[in-house]
């Protein structure tokens, strides 16, 4: 009887012990993790005239002590694929990728919908009143955000250039054929002049559309010392507001755009 009972109260200790520890582990975390990166490969788009990336493989063997061994050597134009502009890109005394600092990188990421735009128009530029319409329904844009431009553009088509560039042509001839949306001068100088922004982002090869030849929005974005990402994946499964957005460009020295792996956070 007696052993019994201090089986009982043995049972009783280890049965509270594992409720204690059931309760006290990590709770299971309910971000998601959404990858914005597309890779780099052969099929990365790059500007008609820029250098594409390209990968030579060095080794990729056993050697002959026995052992296996692999290397490549990669190189390409900083602006292709999923990649950022510093504002030295079109500001002549403007920051480096490297005089960025990471926090300045990661804000929360505001996304405004103008698929069914873009859609009927491949050369709508986004405009003050699409900025007004997202505030309000999602209130004002939150302090360092990410303004995002969803043209749908590449969620659709990426990595066919004909259908993300208007064009399959490389060179010089491949200019006038660019049909792609962008953000009008105007939306990006009220952005940068009545809210507090890190950079805008879109799914297109440039925040300026296709058949810009001024160069307008790059020009006054980084003459405002901001911030631009190009080539955003998958903003198709990307909430309208509430994520925060994780731009992590490479280290350049000097650089004046870089390929950056990008990815957000949400509930
Ligand atoms: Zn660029």
């Amino acid at each position: 009887m007696e052993r019994n009972r201090i089986f009982q109260i043995l049972f009783l200790i280890v049965l509270a012990l594992c409720v204690t520890l059931t309760c006290k582990s990590p709770q299971k975390s309910q971000s998601q993790w959404l990858d914005m990166t597309y890779p780099y490969d052969n099929n990365t788009i790059y500007w008609p005239t820029a250098k594409p990336f390209q990968l030579v493989k060095l080794d990729w063997k056993v050697s002959e002590a026995g052992w296996w061994y692999a290397s490549n050597e990669f190189s390409a134009s900083e602006h292709g694929g999923t990649h950022v502009d510093a504002p030295i890109h079109f500001s002549e005394n403007g920051r480096t990728i490297d005089q960025i600092p990471l926090e300045e990188w990661v804000g929360p990421a505001v996304k405004i919908d103008v698929v069914h735009k873009c859609e009927s128009n491949r050369d709508y530029l986004l405009s003050v009143e699409d900025i007004l319409a997202w505030e309000e329904e999602n209130g004002h844009i939150p302090g360092k955000a990410w303004v995002i431009m969803f043209t749908g553009i590449d969620s659709k088509y990426y990595p066919d250039k004909k259908n993300v560039l208007g064009t399959s042509k490389t060179g010089e001839d491949a200019i006038p054929d660019l049909r792609f949306p962008g953000f009008s001068p105007e939306s990006i100088e009220y952005l940068v002049s009545n809210r507090n922004i890190t950079g805008i982002a879109i799914d297109t090869p440039s925040i300026d559309n296709g058949q810009s030849k001024d160069f307008l929005a790059h020009r006054i974005l980084c003459g405002a010392d901001k911030l631009a990402l190009e080539n955003i994946a998958q903003l198709d499964k990307l909430p309208v507001s509430g994520a925060t957005l994780y731009v992590i460009p490479m280290l350049i020295k000097e650089g004046t755009g870089s390929p950056a792996r990008v990815f957000a956070l949400f509930n």
